[in-house]
C-alpha cells in the first residue's frame, strides 16, 4: 500500500548504534555484575529458564537479555533520579515489556496496520471483479504489504538482527512494488513487454539490495537512501498522475489523501522524544498514524479497478455492488 510504502522509508532511519544509556558506567557494571551472578553456570541458565513466563520463551528471551533489559531500568532509574535527560540504549528508548514484547505500543499499531490491509484487501476482492484491469496486481500488493506489517509485529515483539532486517526488507519490498504499480498503472492496458521488462528490473534490484545488505556489515545510510529515494518516487509519481485526473474521476484525491497523508505522518518520526507511559514513542505514533491510510488507498484501487473495467468493456460494474 502507498501509506505504509511510503512511511516504510522512515524506519529505515533508525540506526542501531552503541547510546548514552549502554555506554555508561552505571550499565556496563550493571550488566556484568548480573550475567556473572546469574548467567554464568549452566545451572543459573537453568534456574532463569525455570522462572520465565510463556510468552517469553516463545519470544526467545536468554539470562543475558533478561540482564540486559534489568539493567537498562536500573540505569534509566540513575539517570532519572539524578536529573539526568532520559538515555537510549543500542539506538532506542526504554520500553517496558509486555508478554515478552519489546515495543507492546509499536506491536500494537502494527497489528491495526496489518488488520486495515486484510480488511482493505477483503473488501476490494468484494466490490471488484477479478478480471477488472489489474486485479491481481494490486491484490499482490496487499499480500506484499500483509506480510510486511507481519514482520513489522515480529521485529517490535523482538528485535534480533534477523527480525530487523526482515522488517526492513519487507518494508522496502512495500516501496518497490508500490512503485512497480505505478509503473503498470502509467503504461495502460497493453505494453506487456515493457511492464514485465520493467517487473524484471524491479526483482533483480531488489535482489542486489538484499544481497548488498547481507553479505556484509548492514549498511544502514545506504538502506535510508535507497527508500528514501524509491518512496519520493513513488509519492511524487502518484501524485502527479493524480492531481490532473482528480476533476475528471473524482476518486483521484483518494490518492492524494493517502500520498498527503503518508508524508504527513512521517513528520511524527522527526520529534524523537522518550516513551509516554515507556510505551509510546514517536516512531510508535507513527505506525498509528498510518493506520487508517490502507482503508482511504483500497478505496482509490477499488474505484480505479472499476473505472478501468467499466471503460474496458462500457459496463457499469458499480451499479452491481
Ligand atoms: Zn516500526
Amino acid at each position: 500500500m502507498l501509506g505504509t510504502a511510503l512511511s516504510g522509508i522512515i524506519i529505515l532511519v533508525q540506526v542501531a548504534h552503541a547510546s548514552r544509556g549502554d555506554s555508561s558506567n552505571e550499565y556496563t557494571g550493571c550488566y556484568h555484575i548480573c550475567h556473572f551472578n546469574n548467567c554464568s553456570s549452566s545451572n543459573d541458565v537453568a534456574v532463569y529458564e525455570s522462572s520465565q513466563s510463556l510468552s517469553e520463551k516463545v519470544l526467545q528471551w536468554t539470562c543475558d537479555d533478561e540482564c540486559r533489559y534489568n539493567c537498562m531500568w536500573q540505569t534509566t532509574n540513575v539517570f532519572v533520579s539524578r536529573g539526568y535527560e532520559v538515555p537510549q540504549f543500542f539506538g532506542k528508548w526504554p520500553f517496558v515489556r509486555v508478554w515478552g514484547m519489546q515495543e507492546p505500543a509499536s506491536v500494537i499499531f502494527s497489528v491495526f496496520n496489518l488488520l486495515a490491509h486484510i480488511i482493505g484487501l477483503r473488501r476490494f476482492r468484494q466490490s471488484v471483479p477479478p478480471f477488472a484491469p489489474l486485479y491481481r496486481l494490486w491484490q499482490v500488493h496487499a499480500l506484499i504489504c500483509i506480510n510486511a506489517w507481519t514482520w513489522s509485529v515480529i521485529f517490535h515483539a523482538r528485535d534480533t538482527p534477523w527480525t530487523e532486517r526482515m522488517d526492513y526488507f519487507c518494508a522496502f519490498s512495500m516501496v518497490l512494488f508500490s512503485l512497480f504499480g505505478l509503473f503498470v498503472r502509467l503504461s495502460g492496458p497493453r505494453r506487456w513487454r515493457r511492464k514485465e521488462m520493467i517487473g524484471v528490473i524491479c526483482g533483480l534490484f531488489f535482489t542486489y539490495h538484499v544481497w548488498y545488505l547481507t553479505r556484509q556489515k548492514f549498511d544502514y545510510g545506504y538502506n535510508m537512501k535507497v527508500n528514501v529515494l524509491v518512496g519520493l518516487l513513488n509519492g511524487f509519481g502518484w501524485i502527479s498522475w493524480a492531481v490532473p485526473r482528480v476533476e475528471k474521476r473524482p476518486y483521484a484525491r483518494w490518492c492524494i489523501f493517502t500520498v498527503v497523508g503518508a508524508l504527513s505522518s512521517m513528520l511524527l518520526e522527526l520529534g524523537d522524544f522518550p516513551p509516554v507511559f515507556w510505551a509510546v514513542d514517536a516512531h510508535a505514533l507513527w505506525h498509528l498514524a498510518t493506520a487508517p491510510l490502507p482503508f482511504i488507498w483500497y478505496k482509490f484501487l477499488e474505484n480505479d479497478c472499476l473505472y478501468l473495467a467499466q471503460r474496458g468493456t462500457g459496463y457499469d460494474y458499480k451499479k452491481q455492488i
